[in-house]
């Protein structure tokens, strides 16, 4: 089923908040069933980037493809309709709902209530310690447990395309590293995903393609065993 398109596809974007041009430019291409990640420092715009695909902020220029369709004017909830799920950093999950209402509300633009019922129920495989604590308001939860439930929550969209932001911040190294089986785990269900992460080493060790961003614009781009290899990258990111 190789295609050509990329799922994703963005063209010369130029983002700003107010007077701060946080996106110079950007363009980056997504190919359907794998993992690409964006690595970059505090502040070079990975956010922004992943903000301006899901519709959060408006891109003032350039386009944005997903399927071959423009979607660089949709709002969010028009972009999640096309199949495009977003993990925000920081969690950012419910804290006054229980497990299983944050994850129903992932699901909330789907009709198909006995599939929602398997994909919970898959959720749950992936992340046993959220089945153990369905009933816990999220707030309750532990750092690692709220970052599955967020992850958990976006997978509940059954999305196309997931776009995960710093899944990894904050956690035990243990956690980390479970943290990233899962994202390949989800990977090889199917799901096409765009990682933002500052644990560089690891993210390009799970993606095919990597993308390097400086200020605002995207200053290397390769296969991520070639970033793992480069100098510039080994010395600025990977700490070697
Ligand atoms: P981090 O890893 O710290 O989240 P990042 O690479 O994701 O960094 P962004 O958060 O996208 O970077 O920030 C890019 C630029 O835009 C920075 O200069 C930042 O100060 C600025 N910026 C981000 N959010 C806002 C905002 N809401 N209002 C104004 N400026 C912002």
């Amino acid at each position: 089923m190789a295609s050509q398109q990329p799922l994703l596809e963005m063209r010369n974007v130029h983002t700003y908040y107010d007077n701060i041009h946080a996106l110079k430019g950007i363009s980056c291409s997504i190919p359907a069933g794998d993992i690409v990640c964006l690595i970059g420092a505090n502040g070079a715009g990975k956010t922004t980037t992943l903000m301006t695909i899901f519709g959060v902020q408006r891109a003032s220029r350039g386009e944005i493809l997903f399927q071959g369709q423009p979607i660089q004017d949709l709002r969010p909830e028009q972009v999640a309709a096309r199949g495009v799920a977003q993990t925000p950093e920081g969690r950012q999950i419910f804290a006054q709902m229980t497990t299983m209402e944050n994850l129903e509300l992932g699901a909330y633009l789907r009709t198909d209530q006995e599939e929602v019922v398997r994909d919970m129920e898959n959720v749950f495989t992936l992340f046993p310690a959220l089945k153990e604590r369905r009933h816990q308001l999220g707030g309750t939860l532990s750092g690692g447990e709220q970052q599955m439930l967020a992850i958990g929550r976006s997978l509940m969209s059954r999305p196309i395309l997931l776009l995960l932001d710093e899944p990894s911040l904050g956690l035990a190294p243990k956690l980390v590293e479970r943290i990233f089986d899962t994202i390949l785990e989800i990977n090889k269900g199917g799901t096409t995903i765009f990682l933002v992460e500052q644990n560089a080493h690891m993210a390009l060790n799970i993606s095919a393609n990597g993308y390097v961003m400086e200020t605002g614009q995207i200053v290397l781009a390769d296969k991520a065993s070639a970033l793992l290899e480069n100098e510039q990258v080994k010395k600025a990111y990977l700490g070697e």
